[in-house]
């Protein structure tokens, strides 16, 4: 990934108004220092980010990220960005990103330590080539996230459903799949339940119907899982939320791993075991993925 260009963000508050948006930002050399030593999302990943998924210069599903950064931000009790704002954000920063496939990032940090507002900025860059893993699939093997099922009940400061900076234990386990001979990992609870990679939701399908686990079990609620559900429904097969135990995962007809940038991956293979790749299906999945979406 190509970081092309990044834009500091005045952070407004929710509901202050001002009639020229782009007065609120500053665009800086993406390969120059831009952040203070005391900044607490270098410190302690204590902020939230959200990846924005652009092709041909059109943002895909910005309402959704934008929602998604809210609920983060209510979770991990930062201010409440003002969607407005962002969203003059993420239109410029995605008409930095070229004619091909490109990422915006947004970051809302909590800012610099004892100072007075959050720090937040933007970033558009070109997107890696994953046609080898839309095409080919992906091996994939489980791994224990180490907490139950109801874990995100119990102990909401473990901040589950939150996009947080903290990704250092998602890149952990990726390195982990990497040892093991994998390309990706997907999460189990300790009491045996699926539940999302790394850096990606799950989706899999018996027969006509396609299951994703229920977001309130400690995940992410995907944004190419939703839309990728509103696709299917309007395809007419049927989609649910479910609580999935491991071994429907390894009966599933066909499973993918679905996010922003990557779109969806089918498994080959989970846990060295081979699994069905339907690949016209995949790809058709991949057409709409990469049809622009709101
Ligand atoms: N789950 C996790 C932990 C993620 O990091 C991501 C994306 O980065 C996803 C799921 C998929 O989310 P989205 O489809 O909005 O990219």
């Amino acid at each position: 990934m190509a970081l092309r260009f990044a834009l500091m963000i005045d952070p407004l508050a929710a509901d202050e108004t001002t009639p020229d948006l782009s007065t609120t930002f500053t665009a800086v050399d993406p390969a120059a220092p831009a952040l203070t030593v005391g900044e607490l999302s270098t410190q302690r990943g204590d902020g939230i980010f959200e990846s924005i998924g652009v092709v041909g210069g059109h943002p895909q599903e910005v309402e959704a990220h934008l929602e998604r950064l809210v609920h983060s931000a209510r979770l991990c009790d930062l201010p409440e960005p003002n969607v407005a704002q962002w969203r003059a954000a993420v239109a410029v920063a995605a008409s930095e990103c070229g004619d091909g496939e490109g990422v915006v990032k947004l970051i809302l940090s909590r800012g610099v330590e004892h100072g007075p507002t959050p720090t937040a900025w933007a970033t558009a860059a070109t997107a890696g080539d994953f046609t080898d893993a839309r095409t080919q699939g992906i091996r994939v093997v489980t791994l224990d996230r180490g907490y139950a099922i109801d874990a995100p009940a119990r102990a909401p400061w473990l901040l589950l459903g939150a996009k947080t900076l903290s990704y250092a234990v998602n890149m952990a386990a990726l390195r982990e799949a990497h040892r093991r001979d994998a390309d990706d990992a997907v999460f189990l609870s300790s009491d045996g339940f699926v539940l999302e990679a790394p850096t990606a939701s799950l989706i899999l399908q018996r027969g006509d119907t396609f299951v994703t686990p229920a977001p309130n079990g400690g995940i992410l609620h995907g944004t190419t899982q939703l839309s990728l559900f509103e696709h299917l429904a309007s395809r007419g097969f049927e989609t649910a939320y479910e609580t999935i135990p491991v071994d429907d995962l390894r009966r599933a007809d066909a499973a993918w791993l679905v996010s922003s940038v990557r779109l969806a991956a089918p498994i080959r293979q989970l846990d060295g075991v081979a699994l069905n790749v339907d690949a016209a299906f995949t790809a058709s999945l991949n057409d709409y993925l990469l049809s622009p979406r709101d």
